[in-house]
């Protein structure tokens, strides 16, 4: 039986969670201001594509919003960034690789 990862929820042999814990790479959350006036909360700093999207797919489930992940960064709608730190930590991310 396959081992999925609780981070990202891939099976471990894709997974690349344990090498970014080992290089301490961060996931950085930004904030940016598009087209009439609306934010977009940003995620960068995924090991893999897959990553990224599984993350996308989660942020937009819990915030209940639009969100997308393309050119290596996910974008969720809204100014939200306390609460998508909140998310990601809940799914296994540790909030000292978490640039907020
Ligand atoms: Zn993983």
């Amino acid at each position: 039986m396959e081992n999925i990862c609780p981070v990202c929820h891939l099976p471990e042999d894709i997974c690349t969670c344990k090498q970014r814990s080992k290089e301490n790479k961060q996931l950085k959350i930004g904030l940016e201001r598009k087209k009439f006036k609306k934010y977009v909360t940003t995620v960068v700093g995924f090991g893999s594509e897959e990553e990224g999207k599984e993350v996308a797919k989660y942020l937009k489930k819990k915030l209940a919003c639009g969100g997308t992940y393309k050119d290596e960064m996910v974008e969720v709608q809204g100014s939200q960034k306390e609460k998508v730190k909140e998310l990601l930590i809940k799914k296994g991310y540790l909030e000292e690789l978490i640039d907020a």
